[in-house]
């Protein structure tokens, strides 16, 4: 019999939990611990439910496009309990000198792939409105080197471009800034259209056209009850009493033949260990077995994110405007970074006429907002959102939520950092990596890569999976 200890209750860790409960009753030798430092499992995972409202802490959804979450859905029985985005009400907006502005159709997360709405979009100057039109005749270009985000995209379209549309996005979703992050491990595939087509605008026309043909999918999935769903179907799942919850690892040694964990006074012996804590976590506890190993987890930063709910009666519903919500440029110099109308982009959110708006704080740029205190944060939000909506009234509830260190930051060269942190991690015999600090951030990703780590622990101690290769990912 094979023991094997997963690190990390978030939805990396139960991912690999629950591949491991699929092989053993499958047949595999092998028995499994979880362990878990919190109360409750699930990490950033978790939804609260108040006086009829669905209340979203951490991510309110995933990706359609990218299918390990949806699949994990299906196979914990929440096939009936997928819903998806309200995407005839897709519309977002930026905050521009105080306004909101509409992004302009067809622009596909930064490139522009429409000429008349972009040519009377007020969101452009007329100089990037130029150099959108120039782009279409941008030569192919095969970089050597990684660049930033930022650089790769003023190249294309200018700074304006950089600040009023990458720099918002980027800190919708990984609260962090397109000054710092790589694009070639965050935006893989503009790096590929740029060598094949030169033009991004040019290659992704051509990618729309193509999939006029085959009906556009919502772009995000997520459950009828909330994403705790998700959490509670694969803790069912699991043989009870798998998860140490309470339970802090604070200490990893590989010895000859196997693995000593150890939490608090108790220390017990593994064949393998899947790692699945932020980056910066498990270099400490790999420090000892690998100082170099933990010196590379420790530079992959992380910044922290604020959520703060408001749950509004049916005056406040009827005037806020049509979409999904909007973005906060920097260059605003406000606190916030964006905001959603929960009604309006996924039903079963808010009670019969009442409105659900969720904002979002903090990032790389803004740890200091850590330190206030829950009411400071709520006035801040309310103060903003009443300049940029005109919302006076007072919330029927407010919930704020702080996640330190919780979004891993891909900086420039991030992939030739995780081929060396996949090259001292095979020294290591039965270790895996998982997480989101490695191969993606989006709750897919962190589910792939839980998976994938039991793949690579399996092969490690030579057993047969009965689970479907999910694709490897890099690290694990
Ligand atoms: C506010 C916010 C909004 C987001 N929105 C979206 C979204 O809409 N869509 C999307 O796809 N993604 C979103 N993400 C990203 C995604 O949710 C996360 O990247 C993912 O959930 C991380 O999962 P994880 O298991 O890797 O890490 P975590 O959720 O951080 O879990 C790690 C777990 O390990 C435990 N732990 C740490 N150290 C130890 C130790 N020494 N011993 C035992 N246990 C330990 C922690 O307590 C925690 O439970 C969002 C993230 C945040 C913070």
């Amino acid at each position: 019999m094979k023991r094997i200890a997963v690190i990390g209750g978030g939805i990396s860790g139960l991912s690999a939990a629950f591949s491991l409960e699929q092989n053993r009753r499958a047949g595999a030798p092998i028995q499994y611990v979880l362990y878990e430092s919190s109360p409750r499992l699930g990490g950033v995972l978790l939804t609260e439910r108040v006086d009829g409202f669905v209340i979203e802490a951490g991510p309110d959804s995933f990706l359609t496009e990218k299918q390990y979450a949806a699949d994990l859905c299906r196979r914990v029985g929440l096939a009936d309990q997928l819903i998806t985005s309200n995407d005839a009400e897709r519309k977002t907006y930026i905050l521009v000198k105080g306004k909101l502005v509409a992004i302009p159709e067809g622009l596909m997360f930064m490139v522009p792939t429409k000429i008349l709405p972009t040519v009377f979009s007020p969101l452009f100057s007329l100089g990037t409105k130029l150099r959108v039109a120039r782009e279409c005749f941008q030569a192919r270009r095969k970089a050597d080197l990684d660049e930033t985000v930022a650089a790769f995209f003023e190249r294309h379209y200018g700074r304006e471009m950089v600040e009023r549309v990458a720099d918002p996005l980027l800190s919708g979703i990984y609260g962090g800034e397109a000054s710092q992050l790589s694009v070639r491990a965050v935006l893989p595939r503009f790096v590929e259209l740029e060598s094949t087509h030169g033009s991004l605008g040019r290659a992704m026309l051509a990618s729309r056209r193509k999939a006029e043909s085959t009906p556009a999918r919502p772009l995000f999935t997520s459950l009828k009850s909330g994403m705790q769903q998700m959490v509670d179907a694969i803790v069912n799942d699991l043989l009870p009493a798998t998860a140490r919850l309470n339970t802090r690892v604070d200490a990893i040694h590989r010895r000859e033949v196997d693995w000593l964990v150890s939490a608090g006074a108790k220390s017990d012996t593994f064949d393998a260990v899947v790692v699945a804590i932020p980056a910066q976590a498990a270099a400490r506890l790999l420090q000892a077995n690998s100082p170099e190993l933990a010196s590379e987890l420790a530079s992959i930063h992380y910044g922290s994110s604020v959520t703060v709910a408001l749950g509004y009666d049916q005056e406040v519903r009827s005037y806020l405007p049509p979409g999904f919500g909007f973005l906060v440029p920097r260059s605003e110099g406000k606190s916030l970074l964006a905001t959603t109308f929960v009604h309006q982009k996924f039903p079963y959110r808010a009670p019969e006429g009442q409105a659900l708006i969720r904002c979002f704080l903090g990032g790389t740029s803004n740890e200091d907002i850590l330190q206030i205190s829950e009411k400071e944060i709520v006035q801040i939000v309310r103060n903003e959102l009443r300049e940029i909506l005109g919302i006076h009234a007072a919330p029927l509830l407010s919930r704020v939520y702080r996640w330190k260190s919780s979004m891993a930051q891909y900086e420039v060269g991030h992939l030739e950092r995780l081929e060396r942190i996949k090259n001292l991690r095979n020294q290591l015999p039965g270790l895996a990596l998982a997480g989101n600090g490695y191969d993606g951030i989006g709750v897919p990703d962190c589910v792939r890569s839980g998976m994938s780590a039991v793949l690579h622990v399996f092969a490690s101690l030579g057993l047969a999976t009965t689970e479907p290769a999910a694709k490897v990912s890099q690290t694990a």
